[in-house]
């Protein structure tokens, strides 16, 4: 099948329709396990430390099998792909829809025809987090994400999740298949927290400097060595993870310094040549802030493309534990602003956090089935206790910058 034919097969009915995934890589987690892509996170397929060579992982018969059900139309109804099948339903994009949208394969064509001739072909896509060893401590994380957070949980009474890590030793594994990637995808924790991430790109410099690589980083610090590396890679395109633009509320929310992560930001646009692509996680806490966010990145060269994907899912800072009335408020003021985008500043890849209706957001569930006025009442306290255990982290009080979020603790 090509390409086109891929295409074609897309425009059939969505049951039908193939995701590009299992026909190309796979994902690495933190703790070493090898799923079919990020979405597949609870569905282990094997070990790193248990699999040998992972190109022949891939080219056998544990992933066959998800090729196989794909190709029979299983999509709606096979675990883990029908969480992206009722993404989809729903018009909302998962990973299936990112590969569609935004990875093109020179090697497909071929690569189908050898697979259906029985022979060896190399991973193409290839996804990993080495770790979650990071160097920051942002309000919406948690330990299970950020070694940093380990404290911080332990202070909140939280469960903690110890460190994970691909153990050293299984690096080598991933090095072997470098050579035949069309992308690779690095996330963290942070990976320039995990010096091994540096080891992985110097041998990609070598073996095949033109793969595509994308990075999802921080920037809150990326090593002299670490950009003298990037400088000698001729694709790599960026995506960081800022929240908040101003001096208090950046470093409220992600634990930093505004100033260093945008000067990093100009340096790796410098070294890429490529503009970065700013992914804003769209919690409570910066909620009252998208607009402000949207237009401080207006003139800056070093930006392509901004994205409020959706909300941040957790129970202690999501959306959806605001008011209606105060969310339908927020939503229309926010509608207003983001309606007038003047793409010639940078292009807006997703405002889908505008759309999401009041009653589809995830909120806890032991407040779901309350009376709406204690239901409110029980939201707020979730939300200003939790606000609190942060300030009392960070040093001051969140509501000193967000005056919607004073106002709503005062007032209601
Ligand atoms: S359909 Fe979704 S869950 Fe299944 S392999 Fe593709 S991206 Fe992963």
């Amino acid at each position: 099948m090509s390409e086109l034919e891929y295409d074609k097969r897309k425009e059939n009915k969505l049951e039908n329709s193939l995701c590009k995934s299992p026909f190309t890589g796979f994902y690495i987690g933190p703790s070493g396990n090898i799923v079919l892509c990020c979405m597949a996170q609870n569905t282990h397929l094997a070990h790193i430390n248990d699999v040998d060579d992972l190109e022949s992982f891939y080219n056998d018969s544990v992933m066959e099998k998800y090729r196989k059900e794909l190709l029979l139309g299983a999509y709606s109804t096979m675990k883990p792909c029908d969480t992206c099948y009722n993404m989809e339903v729903q018009q909302l994009q998962p990973f299936k829809v990112s590969m569609d949208n935004h990875f093109k394969f020179k090697n497909f064509d071929d690569d189908w025809n050898a697979r259906l001739n029985n022979e060896t072909r190399p991973i193409r896509y290839l996804e990993y987090t080495l770790s979650n060893i990071c160097n920051a401590d942002c309000a919406t994380c948690k330990s299970e994400w950020s070694s940093k957070w380990q404290e911080i949980d332990r202070k909140f009474g939280r469960q903690v999740t110890p460190l994970q890590k691909v153990k050293d030793k299984h690096i080598a594994k991933i090095e072997k298949v470098l050579y035949g990637l069309e992308h690779l995808m690095i996330k963290g924790g942070e990976p320039f927290a995990d010096i091994r991430n540096i080891r992985i790109l110097k041998k990609l410099t070598e073996v095949n400097p033109s793969c595509k690589i994308n990075i999802i980083s921080n920037f809150h610090a990326i090593t002299p060595e670490a950009m003298d590396i990037l400088a000698n890679l001729t694709n790599v395109h960026f995506t960081a993870s800022i929240d908040a633009v101003t001096p208090e509320t950046y470093k409220w929310i992600r634990g930093g310094d505004i100033e260093k992560t945008i000067a990093n930001m100009k340096n790796v646009y410098k070294i890429t040549d490529n503009g970065i692509t700013v992914s804003v996680t769209v919690s409570l806490y910066n909620y009252f802030l998208l607009d402000k966010i949207k237009d401080f990145f207006k003139d800056k060269e070093y930006v392509s493309d901004v994205k409020f994907s959706g909300f941040a899912p957790e129970d202690t800072h999501t959306v959806g534990l605001l008011p209606e009335h105060m969310y339908k408020k927020q939503q229309d003021k926010l509608k207003k602003a983001f309606a007038n985008h003047d793409n010639n500043d940078y292009r807006l890849t997703s405002t889908l956090a505008l759309d999401i209706d009041y009653k589809k957001i995830k909120r806890p569930a032991y407040v779901r089935e309350l009376e709406v006025e204690l239901k409110e009442k029980r939201m707020k306290d979730i939300f200003f206790r939790n606000l609190d255990k942060m300030n009392e982290h960070r040093g001051f009080d969140l509501c000193d910058y967000v005056p919607e979020l004073k106002e709503w603790r005062i007032n209601t």
